[in-house]
């Protein structure tokens, strides 16, 4: 995927911006930039040869799209409809993935009960299911609750679901009443299991939001996450951007292309990458830090969000993807499957394939015994489903270990340096950061969103 690429060597006249990484961020901040600023020379770079970083779009090279991502955010979607229709793609917007997920099932003992993800992201909805897996599995939800009690505070109950006095709910206390508390209020109260499973749900479908909710804060936010999920394969809406003239007239686009090392002088960026070296007025990161910081050198980094950077670690997903073999049976399948015992879940994203997905804390090798246990995980999963649905999935196609998400996981302490990231602007004049891990919401989106905005402020050039 490669516009007007430069190939080689040191370009005489510097680029009036950078972007580094071409994830969603990179595309979209080209996007408005290309579209606020029609007569400047942008260059967006990225190391591999598709763009859409943890997308991972279909290509050539990648016939399939990849890793299971499984729905964005209304505002994210809009954000890509604004970059299509800044760019002349007015009423062609249809090249935007249709599909929103539609069916949530849990996978507990011999049974797999489904119904709407809508009603899933109710208070009514998560007793009905969570009491269905919930039953089957006392143990592990037992476990869940022992985990998910660290971060979980469970003091503003639900009215609706509040049968009688609940001695058991904790008030302001520390965490590890809290803990004590949860899991007594979970012995105690039939919303308990309700609320244990979906926040299992939350922690693994990247919607951590849930994870701190009662359920009265689930009911307050079941109209914002039933509207989120927008799935399906990104490649033709990148390739249909990337093909208008008005984009290509301002981004040039060199794929394969990684960057290995940068410098300010003089107020002009210096970039080296495999394919040449480029001089911009103004730098977008437009990945992550645990990528960036690989080629950022960190006396360029703002002391403080390096500080960040360097007290947490994002979240990890193992994924195990299959291909389905019966249309017939898979078409048995909700959109996103719970495995409460296991702690995964099962994704289908519209196309031929499945991915059987855990969260793990961060690990960077399949060899790691975290990973190796989590996979185990997976093709249990895989074998509860084919018990259920013989022919649903066939052999594992492969099997990624990813970093997801910074700040996904609320079993980490790494809650109040996040936070830090919302406290301040971060950018430069000639620097700015973009993505899902510059934010302090759980919620990737609204980083991605929020640091857009961020720095198209900031950026001046
Ligand atoms: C399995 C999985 C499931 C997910 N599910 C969801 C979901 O359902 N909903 C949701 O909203 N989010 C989900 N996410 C998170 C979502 O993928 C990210 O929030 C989003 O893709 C981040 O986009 P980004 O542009 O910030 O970063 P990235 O997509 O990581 O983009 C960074 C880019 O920089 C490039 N790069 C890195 N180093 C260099 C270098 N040295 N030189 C040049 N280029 C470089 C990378 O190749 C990459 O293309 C999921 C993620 C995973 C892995």
């Amino acid at each position: 995927m490669e516009n007007t690429a430069p190939t080689s060597a040191s370009e005489s006249k510097p680029y009036d911006l950078l972007i580094a990484g071409g994830g969603i961020a990179g595309i979209l901040a080209a996007a408005k930039f290309a579209a606020a600023h029609p007569n400047s020379r942008i260059l967006l770079v990225e190391r591999e040869t598709v763009l859409g970083g943890r997308l991972r779009q279909s290509s050539p090279q990648l016939p399939r799209p990849g890793y299971g991502l499984s729905g964005i955010s209304d505002a994210l979607y809009g954000e890509w409809q604004d970059a299509l229709v800044a760019h002349g793609l007015v009423g062609e917007t249809s090249v935007l993935p249709g599909s929103r997920q539609q069916t949530v099932g849990v996978l507990a003992g011999n049974r797999l009960a489904q119904q709407t993800i809508d009603l899933w992201f109710t208070p009514k909805g998560a007793r009905i299911l969570g009491g269905m897996a919930a039953s089957k599995h006392w143990p592990e939800v037992e476990e869940i609750v022992r985990q998910g009690a660290v971060a979980a505070p469970v003091d503003d109950a639900d009215e609706e679901l509040d049968a009688g006095d609940d001695e058991s709910a904790p008030t302001q206390a520390s965490k590890a009443a809290k803990s004590h508390a949860l899991g007594h209020y979970w012995k105690q109260t039939r919303k308990a299991p309700a609320a244990i499973v979906l926040e299992h749900f939350g922690s693994a479908f990247g919607i951590p939001d849930v994870w701190d909710a009662a359920p009265e804060a689930l009911a307050q936010r079941a109209s914002f996450h039933s509207g989120r999920l927008h799935c399906g394969d990104w490649s033709e809406v990148i390739t249909s951007l990337m093909n208008q003239p008005s984009f290509q007239t301002a981004v040039s686009v060199s794929t394969g292309n990684r960057i290995v090392n940068a410098d300010l002088q003089d107020g002009i960026w210096h970039v080296n990458a495999e394919k040449g070296q480029y001089q911009a007025a103004a730098l977008i990161v437009a990945q992550p830090p645990w990528q960036a910081t690989a080629w950022l050198k960190r006396t360029l980094w703002p002391p403080a969000l390096l500080q960040v950077a360097s007290k947490t670690k994002p979240v990890s997903v193992v994924v195990l993807s299959e291909k389905i073999i019966s249309t017939e049976a898979a078409n048995l399948l909700p959109d996103v499957t719970i495995v409460p015992s296991e702690k995964v879940q099962i994704v289908r994203d519209g196309t031929d394939a499945v991915y059987f997905q855990a969260t793990i804390d961060f690990e960077l090798s399949l060899q790691a015994p975290a990973v190796v246990k989590a996979v185990k995980a997976l093709k249990r999963a895989r074998k509860k489903l084919q018990q259920l649905h013989p022919g649903a999935v066939t052999e594992t196609n492969f099997i990624a270990l990813l970093p997801v998400a910074w700040a996904q996981s609320p079993l980490h302490g790494d809650r109040r340096w996040l936070v830090r990231l919302g406290q301040k602007n971060f950018n430069a004049a000639n620097l700015a950061f973009c993505g899902d891990a510059y934010g302090p919401s759980y919620d990737g989106d609204a980083n991605i969103l929020k640091s857009l905005t961020s720095a198209c402020e900031t950026l001046k050039f």
